[in-house]
């Protein structure tokens, strides 16, 4: 018989900004109900659309200082000028009960997570091209010429730590980009350690 996973695969996605993780990973929660995101908290300021306890859970820079204090983030990181953190309680105990939790953090994040938990998968997503980039963020119209051009020079800094990850998603369409992922999970499903359980009737 089947049993249910004794521990849940962390996975965690990163990318530049404007690269369409939000997009990207909306059509993969629309297709896998099974995979919990984590909902960071962050410093900065929604964008037009975004919803509290959704997108992200928006805190003052007080409350984030106080959740550091207090040891709730398995992680967290500066990114242009803004606080982002993965608030640990929510994903440990999903993780527990067996459930996937997906990670949408950057790489200095994504580091910490990688020294704290290596079984984690590690994928990041990258744009068809840098002008592409670009691009999107000015089309997504939600942050300013200084922003935009912020978030685009840390692109760079960012490319320099793919090496780091396990896997290299290209989001040229959502649809190929979610496919990719999607077999990704399959494979890392199929892996012997974690279908240890499936073994155990043949010993
Ligand atoms: P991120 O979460 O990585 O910052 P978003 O998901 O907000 O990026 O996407 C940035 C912009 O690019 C949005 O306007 C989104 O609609 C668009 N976008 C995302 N994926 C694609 C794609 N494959 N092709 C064209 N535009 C895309
Ligand atoms: P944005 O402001 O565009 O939503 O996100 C900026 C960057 O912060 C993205 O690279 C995103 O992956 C990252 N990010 C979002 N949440 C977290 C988090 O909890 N921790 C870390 N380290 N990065 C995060």
């Amino acid at each position: 018989m089947l049993r249910k996973k004794e521990r849940g695969q962390l996975i965690v996605l990163s990318g530049p900004s404007g690269v369409g993780k939000s997009t990207v990973i909306a059509e993969l929660l629309g297709r896998r109900k099974d995979i919990y995101f984590s909902v960071s908290y962050t410093t900065r300021q929604p964008r037009t659309g975004e919803q509290d306890g959704v997108n992200y859970n928006f805190v003052t820079r007080e409350e984030f200082r106080r959740m550091i204090d207090r040891n709730e983030l398995l992680e967290y990181a500066e990114y242009v000028e803004h606080f982002y953190g993965t608030s640990l309680k929510a994903i440990q105990d999903r993780l527990e009960a067996g459930i996937d939790v997906l990670l949408d953090i950057e790489v200095q994040g994504a580091a910490k997570v990688k020294a704290r938990c290596p079984e984690a998968l590690f994928i990041f997503i990258i744009p068809p091209s840098y002008e592409e980039l670009s691009r999107r963020l000015h089309r997504r119209n939600t942050d300013s010429e200084e922003v935009i051009a912020g978030r685009l020079e840390k692109a760079r800094v960012e490319f320099r730590e793919v090496p780091q990850y396990d896997y290299l998603v290209i989001n040229d369409h959502v649809s190929s980009a979610v496919g990719e992922i999607e077999a990704i999970l399959t494979a890392a499903a199929c892996r012997v350690e974690n279908r240890r359980q499936l073994l155990a009737q043949f010993a």
